[in-house]
């Protein structure tokens, strides 16, 4: 039996872990389940899941889950704030942990969780944007095993050898390539970017997701940070991962190896297809997804994507190769950015602009100190960001 923790268990990867856990209560039970302010649909999964923890965001809220749960008889024990979620996510009662709280609010939590050896399943592809190497030494310190949920990072996995350890070379890997479906706006014209609204970003043509991944979708920075996040896990340099447009989300990423093979990983487009790899791993067990069908799928089609239109992906790039605490800053200023889109105070092109000023105006250094180092780079980062929304 293992026992699960799952962080931002009320969010869209979190339902679907639920999911995938509710199929198999004989291979797993739920330790503990977090979310911030949605009590709640978090009751309810405290009343169906029965955790022996439950973590909210504020004293208020835990409050309030108390009384529910108290009126129930549940005897689910409710705490709150930062150190619960290092807490219950590296708990000796916990042996897997699901990291899928959105943005740098889960940077912590994470990194807790590989610190203390568990086995972390990575959807917060923030939390390694922004720690890279030091997330990645927590995780070789502590032995604990690092499993993406990312649909992209998780299927590189799949198509990489068993027993890769980050060298590409030592692999015969050449290229990964990462697939994108180009984000609800791939076909609109770019003098009419600026009147997107926040509920055309929002709705993906593909995938059903949180909100500020959606919006990261259709600037394209999700793929550049998923670019950054693929560099950390995998060990491959920029220059040898590659972005493509693929409209029909069937072709999850795939694998371009020196003699010539690419490998790709194929399924409908659902995230408990990852999420149930990474829980069952090595083994294989039913997610609750469709088979495909080959016969129904039509064409597959492949493009460049386009970088005047999207400057978000080169922009990850850049902050990729400058390296250091540069993704850090690039993460904050789009959390920023994509905040303040997403309550109407800027336009859409804007997030990109500001990210871009972010980058030129806050210095990063070449290594990252230590994590209040990165903490502070982040604070500073999204000052600045907040400074230069106030003067437009
Ligand atoms: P979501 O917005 O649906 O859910 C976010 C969860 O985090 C919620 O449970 C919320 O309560 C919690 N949370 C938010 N702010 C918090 C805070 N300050 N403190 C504590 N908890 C907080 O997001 P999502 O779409 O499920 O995405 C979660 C993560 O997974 C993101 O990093 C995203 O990039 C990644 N991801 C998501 C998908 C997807 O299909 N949704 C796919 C790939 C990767
Ligand atoms: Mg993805």
């Amino acid at each position: 039996m293992q026992r699960i923790t799952i962080l931002g268990a009320t969010g869209s990867i979190g339902v679907s872990t639920l999911d995938v856990l509710a199929r198999h209560p004989d291979r797993y039970s739920v330790f503990a389940l977090t979310a911030n302010s949605d009590v709640d649909t978090l009751a309810e999964q405290c009343e169906r899941f029965r955790p022996q923890v439950a973590v909210v965001g504020s004293a208020d809220a835990a409050q309030h889950l108390q009384g529910i749960l108290r009126q129930k008889g549940i005897r689910t024990e409710v705490e709150h704030g930062k150190q619960a979620l290092c807490d219950v996510a590296a708990a000796p009662e916990c042996d897997a942990v699901m990291a899928a709280i959105v943005g740098s609010a889960g940077l912590m939590s994470s990194l807790a969780a590989a610190r203390a050896g568990k086995k972390v399943m990575l959807a917060n592809k923030e939390a390694l944007v922004m720690s890279g190497q030091l997330f990645i030494d927590a995780v070789s310190a502590s032995g604990a095993s690092l499993l993406p949920i990312d649909s992209e990072h998780n299927a590189i996995f799949q198509c990489l050898p068993s027993g890769y350890r980050r060298s590409p070379q030592q692999h015969g890997v050449a290229k990964i390539l990462l697939t994108a479906s180009g984000g609800p706006f791939f076909n609109r014209p770019a003098d009419t970017l600026d009147l997107v609204t926040p509920e055309e970003a929002i709705s993906h043509p593909k995938w059903v997701m949180g909100r500020k991944i959606s919006v990261d979708s259709a600037t394209m920075m999700n793929k550049g940070l998923e670019v950054i996040e693929a560099h950390w896990l995998f060990g491959v340099p920029a220059n040898q991962i590659e972005v493509v447009i693929h409209p029909q989300s069937v072709i999850h990423s795939m694998v371009s190896y020196v003699d010539g093979s690419v490998i790709a990983q194929l399924g409908n487009p659902d995230m408990r297809v990852p999420i149930a790899q990474a829980l069952a791993y090595p083994e294989r067990i039913d997610s609750g997804v469709e088979q495909l069908d080959l016969t129904k799928m039509g064409d597959l089609q492949f493009k460049q994507p386009d970088s005047i239109r999207f400057p978000c992906l080169q922009l990850a790039y850049d902050a990729l190769n400058a390296g250091g605490t540069a993704p850090a800053i690039l993460n904050a200023a789009n959390e920023v950015a994509v905040q303040a889109f997403l309550e109407r105070k800027i336009g859409f092109p804007i997030i990109a602009t500001l990210i871009r000023q972010v980058l030129e105006q806050v210095p990063a250094t070449h290594i990252i100190a230590g994590i209040e180092h990165l903490i502070e780079q982040d604070r500073i980062a999204r000052e600045a960001t907040i400074e230069l929304i106030s003067r437009l």
